[in-house]
Order: C-alpha cells, then structure tokens, then sequence
C-alpha cells in the first residue's frame, strides 16, 4: 500500500522559554531546515496540497510528501520561507480568516503566548512566494461545538473572504479542521462549500488504497505531528515506517 506522509508544523521560531504552555509546536528554524534537508537529500519533494492532489488521487506516483502550517503565524513568513524556497518545496498555510493580521487569541485563555499572524500583504507575500493559503474557519472555532448554520458559516465563508483576500491561481481549495474536532455536519459543510481536501489532527500517513486511486477519506486525511523535539531521525521513521499510523487517536490539543 503506498502511503504518503502530511507534516503538520504550526510556528517555525526561536522557541518561548521553557515550561511555556504549548512550547513544542515552535519549531526552530535549524530545526524546521534539517528536516527539509534530510527529505530532499533522500530525494523527496515537499508540495502544497494543490501540488499534491494528483498524488492524493494516484494520478501521478513519485517521492512526494505535504506540507501544513496551521493558524497563519507571520514566522511562517519570516522563517519557513527562505528555506521552503532554498529546497524548492511548497506548502499550504491554513489561515483563519477572521484573524489576519491579528493574533492567536483563540489560545489567550491557556497562557499559550500570543504571536502575530499574517496580515493580508504578508498572505500575498507567501503565495508570491510559492506557497499556498488554505483555510482554518473564520475564528478557530470548535466546529463539533456548533450548529449546522454556523458551521457552514464558518467553513463557507472563510473561503470567500481569504479568496477575496489574496490573488491565487486556483483560489481556496483545501481546509483543516481547528483543534481537529469535526463532525459529519462539518465534513458535509466542507464538501458543499467545494473544498477538495480537508485535513485533521490524527496522527498517521495517508494510505491511498491497493487500487494507487483516491485515499479514503479526502475530507479527513490524518498528517504527521511534527513537534519542537522532533529529530531529523524521528522524521525519517514518521514518514518512512508504520511509527505513526500506530498513534490513530487524535492529539488532546493540537490547534
Ligand atoms: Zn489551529
């Protein structure tokens, strides 16, 4: 069965100081650029889900693995850039559309430090530079939490503002579920609102099936955790061993 890992990166910064709440999902820079690098030196390219799904479909076959940043940190600019750009990858940024040039407040009322996230120049700034916007909902809700109405709101209209928002070539295609907590409500939404992917927060590679056709859920793929303490090494056995799939269970809180 081929398998294709989605990393899963949320801040790529010098991380907050010790016993910060939250603090392994800041990625360093030296860090995030290993990881790159041990990929690319095993022949792998790193691709935005636009880029990936032919590869998602089994229309095309070849080294290929995903690339998430949840929230739409403006470090995500500033540090994952440059080195997405020295190993010619792409990736997908899933922004929340009600929150562009803000902070991430949604994590206030749990310590976790408030950073900016980018504005709409700096969105520009990131697809100019080859790199992808998706969407994160209009305010990082819990969309298990909501009615049908609002979910639909949430996930609808957080497309339409950040493709009114930000010029990209095939507007806003792809979608991840905050805190990964979705239901069959939000799948729907997400389908009507013609998302071609959404992604969540459980832990393991994306099996595309014996046939090499389409994965078996497009609208749930799970992704691979990649943390603060994730090791060039520990990479290499996420994405090229069974490590992951064995962790189905979603994470306790993984934005
Ligand atoms: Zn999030």
């Amino acid at each position: 069965m081929q398998t294709i890992p989605i990393l899963m990166y949320h801040q790529i910064d010098v991380p907050p100081p010790k016993g910060s709440p939250m603090r392994g999902l800041v990625v360093a820079p030296r860090t995030f650029w290993w990881h790159m690098a041990t990929l690319w030196l095993l022949g792998y390219r790193g691709l935005s889900m636009t880029e990936l799904e032919p590869y998602l479909r089994g229309e095309l076959q070849g080294k290929v693995f995903g690339i998430t940043f949840d929230d739409g940190y403006e470090n995500n600019l500033r540090c994952a850039l440059p080195i997405l750009k020295r190993f010619g990858f792409s990736s997908t940024c899933y922004v929340v559309a009600g929150a562009v040039g803000q902070q991430n407040s949604w994590d206030a009322a749990q310590g976790i430090a408030q950073v900016p996230l980018m504005d709409a120049a700096q969105l520009q700034c990131w697809v100019d530079g080859g790199q992808e916007v998706g969407s994160h909902t209009l305010t990082h809700a819990k969309l298990n939490t909501l009615t049908a109405q609002q979910q639909q709101h949430e996930i609808s209209e957080s497309k339409r503002v950040l493709e009114a928002m930000v010029e990209q070539a095939h507007g806003v295609r792809h979608f991840c579920y905050p805190y990964g907590l979705y239901d069959a409500t939000s799948v729907g939404a997400v389908q009507a609102a013609a998302y071609a992917t959404a992604t969540t927060t459980v832990r393991g590679r994306v099996a595309l099936g014996t046939s090499l056709r389409a994965p078996l859920r497009p609208l749930e793929l799970p992704r691979v955790l990649v943390s603060r303490s994730t090791t060039f090494v520990h990479l290499l056995l996420k994405c090229f061993t069974r490590y992951e799939d064995r962790r189905t269970k979603a994470t306790p809180r993984s934005q």
